[in-house]
């Protein structure tokens, strides 16, 4: 097992072949799941104690595991947060597979932890973050959102020395995402919700006002959304750190989806006022074309996140005694691979000019949906996007209606667009984050949806 042989090498070979096939395939099958029996009738039972080899293991992996995924990278797969990884990262992420790399220390991964932070940097400038700004790349956003959380409640601990209230609580939108909820449960604490404005939108002023009607004593963190994952509506940043500051009170913006579009001009301003906040986080592996699966997650002040999460111990001690940087310090983590580097990788052989140009292009091709919707009698948008999702209704249709439709075009391996609600009302949604996604697609998908 642990010996480069002729069998690793003809193993190494196929592996090799597979992902080249994957990679030039254009565009790749959206595929899909099977029903449980489906998948075991063809591939039964796989762990064996004599194993089944290599070769065989590899086949139904190919021929039959692979095929009942769906592909996220099909230009026509618009539903959730899709995803688009560049070749470039994803080749790198092989290489990742490869190294064996331990990424939680300065002491065993420097040379990766010294480039993940160099992509972090380059996130942290877009926003416009002071220079000692900094973190590290968890495996999603819930983490990334439950870490910044954690960081802001000891924080406001460590202000009162200790005198914690009889419950915690943080402050968001109703529209935030349901990562909220499970921070909240994951911690023990409750959230007060602040309205949305016709919108979507969390305001300053909306805000500001539950904050008063709550009593602030309390609180320790209001989160404001950059994009929320249902419609890509961007909160009142700017009007959040104003409240945040009212009331010494950690502002994190949770930007999983939508803080991608800080490198887009047409859409910067939309951000006006995150370079005050004190953490926020974005998913390379949504619209930062990394893949699965990657948070950026950024502290204005990283000493504040590593009083609450560095891990002491004995076996710990070489570690942290006078590090330079421990990614794991700064969230709900200890061993981790250095999944920032197929971003960084790609960052650095592409340039950041070509991101601005990859989701500007993305953004194009939103605007075109939008204006494909309002030009169609038979459609009717339900929110002015923001950014790359596009929200609407077919005028007369019903839910069975819109599941009828989506699973048609799933079937036919058209198109992977399902539905969504709008307070109750069964509509649904485009999220475009594939810049090999053409205006050309979107229009066909809502011609489907004539007659
Ligand atoms: C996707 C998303 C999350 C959760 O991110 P995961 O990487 O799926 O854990 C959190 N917040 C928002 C706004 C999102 O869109």
């Amino acid at each position: 097992m642990h010996t480069f042989d002729a069998d690793t090498e003809r193993l190494l070979q196929q592996a090799i072949d597979y992902a080249r096939l994957r990679l030039r395939l254009d565009p790749v099958p959206l595929d899909g799941a099977k029903p449980p029996a489906v998948i075991r009738e063809a591939a039964g039972q796989t762990i064996t104690p004599e194993g089944l080899g290599g070769d065989e293991a590899l086949r139904l992996f190919t021929e039959v595991l692979a095929p009942a995924c769906l592909s996220v990278d099909n230009p026509r797969y618009l539903s959730f947060i899709p995803a688009a990884p560049t070749e470039a990262a994803t080749l790198f992420d092989l290489v990742v597979g490869a190294s064996s790399i331990y990424g939680g220390s300065w002491l065993e991964g420097a040379g990766a932890v010294y480039a993940e932070n160099q992509a972090l940097r380059w996130i942290a400038d877009l926003a416009g973050l002071p220079p000692e700004a900094g973190g590290c790349f968890v495996q999603g956003g819930t983490n990334g959102n439950l870490s910044s959380l954690v960081a802001a409640r000891h924080t406001a601990m460590a202000r009162r020395e200790g005198d914690r209230p009889a419950r915690w609580a943080f402050v968001c939108s109703i529209e935030a995402h349901s990562s909220m909820q499970h921070a909240a449960r994951v911690m023990d604490v409750d959230i007060v919700t602040v309205p949305v404005d016709d919108h979507g939108r969390m305001t300053g002023d909306a805000l500001r006002a539950a904050v008063a009607d709550h009593g602030a004593d309390d609180l320790f963190a209001i989160v404001a959304t950059g994009g929320t994952t249902n419609y890509g509506v961007v909160d009142d940043i700017r009007g959040a750190v104003e409240v945040g500051r009212e009331h010494n009170l950690w502002v994190h913006v949770d930007g999983a989806y939508g803080l991608a579009a800080l490198c887009a001009p047409s859409a910067r301003d939309i951000f006006d006022g995150i370079e005050g906040v004190d953490s926020l986080i974005v998913d390379p592996h949504k619209w930062l074309f990394a893949p699965f699966d990657a948070c950026a997650l950024i502290y204005r002040d990283p000493a504040l996140a590593k009083a609450a999460h560095t891990q002491t111990a004995g076996y710990l001690e070489a570690i942290n005694e006078d590090s330079e940087w421990n990614p794991s310090d700064y969230a709900v983590h200890l061993s981790r691979r250095p999944r920032g580097l197929p971003l960084w990788f790609s960052l650095a052989t592409h340039g950041t000019q070509a991101y601005t140009d990859a989701v500007e292009q993305t953004l194009a091709v939103a605007r075109s949906a939008a204006d494909g919707v309002r030009k169609r009698e038979y459609l009717e948008l339900v929110r002015e996007p923001n950014l790359s999702v596009v929200v609407f209704r077919r005028l007369g249709w019903k839910r069975e209606d819109y599941y009828a439709w989506s699973d048609r075009m799933l079937a036919a391996n058209f198109a992977f667009v399902l539905p969504t609600t709008h307070y109750g009302e069964t509509v649904t949604r485009f999220a475009v984050v594939n810049p090999r996604t053409t205006e050309a697609d979107v229009a066909l998908i809502l011609d489907t949806m004539a007659g």
